[in-house]
């Protein structure tokens, strides 16, 4: 089996595995993977020196029977259509496993972000929502931030969404709290990324209190992970990110890190309080728990025989290649695949729809309440079909998000 193949075949090798399982017919396989529509636009942008520029957005809906369909957008230079479809089918099966009324989308425009200036992301926002908007709002798909999109990215998209449909915060998640985003969004990730790996440490026999925690990452997702495992008595050991990486086998101080990044230009490299580590040696490190929280295949044939941990939890989208998960299933490492450790984010942008719908706010301590309580049922559920089919925690998750979203589907006629 090579590792190079594209990433949708890479999810739908996951949900076979599931299919198998469930023994799914052919027919009904090729429904459920399928997306829906799949919308592809051309975006010309006159750029701040005069030139005009064509971009190329997308947004694909992958499945909707279980409610409006969700997923963010993404903003980077190597986006391509097969990638945003893999990433809106892992938002289907994502909002399954946790059970919340929503399908999956995503979409994605081919930019660096880093190259261009604050009007000329504006500029390309409005014209692709402007473009892609009539299969867009509440009752049909809701978009949300990614990779190099943020609050600011989701007000725009609420704005120009607004100008053809009205006052509408309900069309999207992520948005600054001035504009009715939610309160706890921000950290709601890392906090379920935390949240499951208590839960996995327990079913497993390993205790968290002073457990080893390595992380790639240390952005939105990593950065809130680490700090609320350092809170549950873990120890964070090494961390790195795009441009360095650090580690301290006594535990690196993680708030001390965040100011530091926060201060250098996003980045943990300098990092006085452990010593430098070489970025590309990271999944490497002696340790029990491995997070990746920052890019797509980086567990791979490559990188997945150096692993030492015994515990890895995916905080980014589909960081593990199927080699890597067949050398971790022989090493008997458990992996928590990311449509469930990462599912704290759509979850409390479900709650900020939700709030949005209602005109009326929740104070934080109850966003994260009702978070905890969603993830602590669907690390449970996944568990329970984990004893039940003998599988990994990928295909549970797989084999209780393909039966929500079949029955949903037989229920409404296929
Ligand atoms: P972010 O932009 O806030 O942080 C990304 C991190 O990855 C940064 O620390 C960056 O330095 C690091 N990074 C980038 N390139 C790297 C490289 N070549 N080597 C090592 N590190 C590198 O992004 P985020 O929101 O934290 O998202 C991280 C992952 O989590 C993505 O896969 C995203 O799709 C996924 N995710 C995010 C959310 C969310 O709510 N933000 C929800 C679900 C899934």
């Amino acid at each position: 089996m090579t590792d190079h193949i594209n990433l949708f075949e890479s999810v739908n090798r996951q949900f076979d595995e599931a299919a198998d399982i469930l023994g799914l017919a052919p027919d009904i396989r090729e429904v459920l993977k399928t997306p829906y529509r799949e919308v592809s636009v051309a975006l010309p942008i006159q750029m701040e020196d005069g030139t005009v520029k064509v971009f190329h957005g997308y947004r694909v809906q992958h499945n909707g029977v279980r409610g409006p369909q969700k997923g963010g957008i993404r903003f980077h230079p190597e986006v391509e259509l097969d990638e945003v479809r893999a990433l809106a089918s892992l938002m289907t099966w994502k909002t399954a496993v946790v059970n919340i009324p929503f399908g999956g989308a995503k979409g994605g425009i081919n930019c660096d972000p880093s190259t261009m200036t604050k009007r000329e992301l504006e500029t390309l926002t409005r014209r692709y929502v402007a473009k892609i908007s009539m299969v867009l709002g509440p009752t049909r798909d809701i978009p949300a931030p990614d990779v190099n999109t943020n609050a600011q990215t989701m007000a725009w998209v609420m704005d120009e969404f607004g100008r053809k449909n009205g006052y509408q915060p309900a069309c999207v998640t992520g948005k600054p709290i001035e504009l009715g985003g939610s309160q706890g969004r921000e950290a709601a990730t890392g906090k379920g990324v935390a949240i499951i790996t208590r839960e996995a440490c327990g079913v497993m026999g390993l205790p968290l209190k002073g457990a080893r925690v390595v992380l790639q990452g240390f952005g939105n997702v990593g950065s809130y992970t680490a700090k609320f495992l350092d809170e549950m008595g873990a120890k964070i050991v090494a961390v790195a990110d795009h441009a360095g990486g650090v580690k301290n086998s006594g535990g690196l101080d993680v708030k001390a890190l965040m100011a530091h990044v926060k201060a250098n230009k996003g980045s943990v490299a300098g990092f006085t309080g452990g010593d430098a580590l070489d970025k590309d040696t990271i999944f490497a490190q002696d340790c029990d728990i491995l997070i990746p929280a920052a890019l797509g295949g980086v567990l791979n044939k490559e990188t997945a025989e150096s692993v030492k941990a015994k515990l890895i939890v995916e905080g980014a989208n589909a960081p593990t290649t199927p080699i890597a998960d067949k050398v971790f299933a022989s090493k008997c490492i458990t992996v928590i695949p990311e449509i469930l450790a990462n599912a704290g984010g759509v979850t409390v942008s479900y709650f900020e729809w939700v709030q949005n719908l209602q005109q009326f706010f929740w104070e934080e301590a109850e966003v994260f309440e009702k978070e905890e309580k969603i993830m602590m049922q669907a690390f449970h559920d996944v568990h329970d079909k984990v004893k039940k089919h003998g599988c990994t925690f990928r295909s549970g998750a797989f084999v209780l998000a393909l039966e929500r979203v079949r029955k949903a589907n037989e229920l409404r006629g296929w």
